[in-house]
């Protein structure tokens, strides 16, 4: 029985990274005109309300999107634009961001006539609010498990492919079942670009997936964190994403900026980028 809602964790500092990481894989795939398949294994519902009792609970965009918006001006890298210029019709009269896009929504934004967005969504509310979000916003939901689906539509008919696996990580086991079918779509599609996200834990259960990676046949495999810089005592002290075939200079660019939200006057976090594979 799935009881994660994003709800609770929309426009969150692991939220940023993960938009960030894959607004700039749009921009920079979408630099060649081939089409794209888009397939995002772990939907949610598209849109948040961040002024919602669920948001305002955990009040987790206070240290994302919240505290970042501010500095959008001051931002070094020039590849947070196209990602502000979308969150700008997301603010009241206040300049306060008021909803946050989820990642079928990001997909849609950028999708091209001949690039498909195939979103997949278990949860049996979340589904349904997507399923009513995505009439008319060009995206095909699945409300069926994201990790099969995406297998069983391997090789897209596309000749590019960029997918987003961001599981809730409910069930122990999901790191392992992740990396095994990251593993299976690359021998499907070794050429598409894969995003992953995982948490950073206390109790180091993501090990699970990064060390089943590092020891297994995907080659091109980059991996990205952000640690908070004031953790808690327990649970999520980070953010995780690991890319598979990012395109040329993606490694730089992604850096210059996650360098964007360190320090205390942005997000508190520091970023680290490394190779779990090399080519
Ligand atoms: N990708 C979204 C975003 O960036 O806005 C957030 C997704 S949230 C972290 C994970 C979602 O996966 C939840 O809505 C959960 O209901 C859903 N989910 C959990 N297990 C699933 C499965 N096996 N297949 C598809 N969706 C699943």
């Amino acid at each position: 029985m799935l009881s994660y809602l994003h709800a609770f964790h929309a426009g969150n500092f692991a939220d940023v990274q993960k938009h960030a990481a894959l607004t700039l894989a749009l921009t920079m795939m979408q630099a060649k005109s081939s089409p794209i398949a888009c397939f995002d294994t772990h939907a949610g519902s598209a849109l948040y309300d961040l002024t919602s009792e669920r948001a305002r609970k955990t009040a987790e965009a206070d240290s994302g999107i919240h505290r970042l918006w501010p500095f959008r001006q001051s931002l070094a890298s020039a590849d947070w634009q196209p990602m502000l210029d979308i969150l700008s019709r997301h603010t009241g009269s206040t300049d306060q961001m008021r909803s946050y896009p989820g990642s079928p929504a990001w997909f849609a934004e950028f999708a091209r006539p001949g690039d498909s967005v195939t979103a997949f969504e278990l949860h049996p509310t979340e589904g349904r609010s997507l399923e009513t979000w995505a009439t008319g916003a060009g995206v095909r939901v699945m409300q069926q498990d994201g990790l099969s689906g995406l297998l069983k539509r391997l090789p897209p008919t596309q000749p590019r492919l960029l997918t987003l696996i961001d599981p809730s990580y409910e069930i122990k086991d999901d790191y392992a079942q992740v990396a095994d079918t990251l593993t299976r779509a690359w021998q499907k599609c070794r050429h598409g670009v894969y995003l992953v996200w995982y948490p950073v834990l206390t109790n180091g259960l993501e090990k699970r997936l990064v060390e089943a990676l590092e020891n297994g046949p995907v080659r091109k495999i980059l991996r990205c964190e952000v640690m908070l810089d004031e953790p808690p005592e327990r649970g999520m002290v980070g953010s995780g994403m690991l890319i598979v075939n990012p395109p040329w200079g993606f490694e730089q660019r992604l850096e210059a900026m996650m360098n964007d939200l360190q320090g205390s006057a942005r997000l508190g976090l520091t970023a680290s980028k490394t190779w779990l594979v090399p080519e």
